[in-house]
């Protein structure tokens, strides 16, 4: 068979710590991938630059302002890149006819649409924004099932568990004799702080991860432990697995990236640099396996592996994820976006790290048991939990 054409690709956030390493390893094989859309917020001199390196079709901008910037700057350089604007534009450059796959790294709820859309168009969707998955679960799954999409988690640790599970797997744990889902988590930069130096730490502090470069609301939600309670929402619907058989463990040198046990006693664990280029790599080329840019790994310099249990009193977050999955319905749409909320305000300096799973708590709270059915319901309680999030932040920001 002769050469294959280059696979078509749109990336929903270029200018974050995932879209650009996502392009570092487009850059590395310009025989295998092209690049047909990228987007970005409001970043529009990153994307120009992105924009001038990888000639998409379209790059489109959150905001009017950043697109015409864009635009004029994108014109004065003699490029062909198409500017467009807003929501619908993102859902058009997910879904449109020629993309083959579609990297989904923006950041929070606001990645729902285009992602949606890119699954109902059957693409090949590659998942980092767990929050749309958390906020929409069983529909999201129903939208990859009808569309016909392949989805391929980017998240390290359902990456990990992915290729540990066998390649016929069908979201069904028993049938595939697996025990339980071992989600490794690195405990971030507070494993060991003095519990009473928790109050006062800073968002710089917090942003500070000791294994991982990441966007500053991935790396806060590492700190209070909140993204492994999301990894364990996500692994639920992406691997068909209940809260029970998921388990957290702290495993502070992330080089086991998560495992799964099965019933004869085989626990399979997926092991490497942290680098995220791998598991995007990974799902980019899978099923095959391409160079990602990565560092072998060095098992003599890591010398050892360890692991602990997850300390709940330190880490409130998880186990109010754990609580949110275990409840249903609304609870892990309320769960993001007070979790959203709250993390924005702290990251102003509004509160302080401890208020954060106070706020959400306090929401959880308030969440009834009704069912979310449609993508309407899922957009009302994500409205609804962050009105009661800014009162809760508000009250809390007046006693400071
Ligand atoms: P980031 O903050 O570095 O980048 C976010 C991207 O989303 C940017 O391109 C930004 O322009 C865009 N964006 C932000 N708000 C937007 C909005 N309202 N509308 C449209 N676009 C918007 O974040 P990141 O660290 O790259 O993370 C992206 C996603 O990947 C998150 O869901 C995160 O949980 C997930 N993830 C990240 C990592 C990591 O190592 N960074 C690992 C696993 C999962
Ligand atoms: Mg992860």
């Amino acid at each position: 068979m002769a050469e294959s054409a280059p696979r078509r690709l749109t990336v929903l956030g270029a200018t974050g710590s995932i879209g650009q390493s996502t392009l570092d390893v487009v850059a590395r094989h310009p025989d295998r991938f092209e690049v047909f859309a990228l987007s970005a917020h409001r970043q529009h001199e990153k994307l120009l630059e992105l924009c001038l390196q990888f000639s998409p079709q379209y790059a489109v901008m959150g905001e009017e302002a950043a697109a015409d910037a864009l635009a004029r700057a994108l014109q004065s350089a003699g490029s062909r890149t198409a500017v467009l604007c807003g929501e619908a534009a993102l859902e058009d450059i997910a879904a449109a006819e020629p993309v083959d796959m579609v990297m989904a790294a923006i950041v929070g709820a606001a990645g729902l649409r285009p992602t949606l859309a890119a699954a109902r168009a059957g693409k090949k969707v590659l998942l980092a924004n767990k929050e749309a998955l958390v906020l929409s679960g069983q529909l999201f799954m129903d939208a990859v099932k009808a569309g016909g999409a392949t989805l391929l988690p980017i998240d390290s640790e359902h990456n990990a568990i992915f290729q540990a599970l066998p390649a016929n797997y069908a979201r069904s744990p028993g049938a595939a004799g697996v025990r339980r889902v071992l989600l490794t988590a690195s405990g971030g930069p507070f494993r060991t702080a003095a519990l009473d130096s928790l109050a006062a730490v800073t968002p710089e502090q917090a942003c500070a991860h000791p294994n991982w470069v990441m966007g500053r609301k991935i790396s806060v939600d590492s700190a209070t432990m909140m993204n492994k309670g999301l990894e364990v929402i996500e692994a639920h619907w992406l691997f068909g697995a209940p809260a029970d058989i998921i388990e957290v463990v702290v495993h502070p040198q992330s080089v086991i990236h998560s495992m799964v046990d099965y019933a004869d006693g085989s626990v399979i664990a997926q092991l490497g640099n942290p680098d995220m280029r791998t598991p995007i790599a990974h799902a980019m080329a899978w099923p095959e396996r391409i160079d990602a840019g990565v560092r072998p790994l060095d098992l003599f310099e890591i010398a050892r592996l360890d692991f602990e249990r997850p300390d709940l009193e330190r880490f409130p977050c998880l186990r109010l994820a754990f609580d949110a999955l275990r409840a249903g319905g609304a609870g892990p749409a309320v769960l993001n976006a007070a979790n959203e909320e709250a993390v924005a305000a702290f990251l102003d300096h509004r509160i302080g790290f401890l208020d954060i799973p106070a706020v959400i708590a306090a929401c959880l709270e308030r969440s009834g048991t009704q069912t979310v059915d449609s993508l309407d319901a899922v957009f009302a309680a994500d409205a609804c939990a962050r009105e009661w999030a800014r009162a809760e932040i508000t009250q809390r920001t007046a006693y400071r």
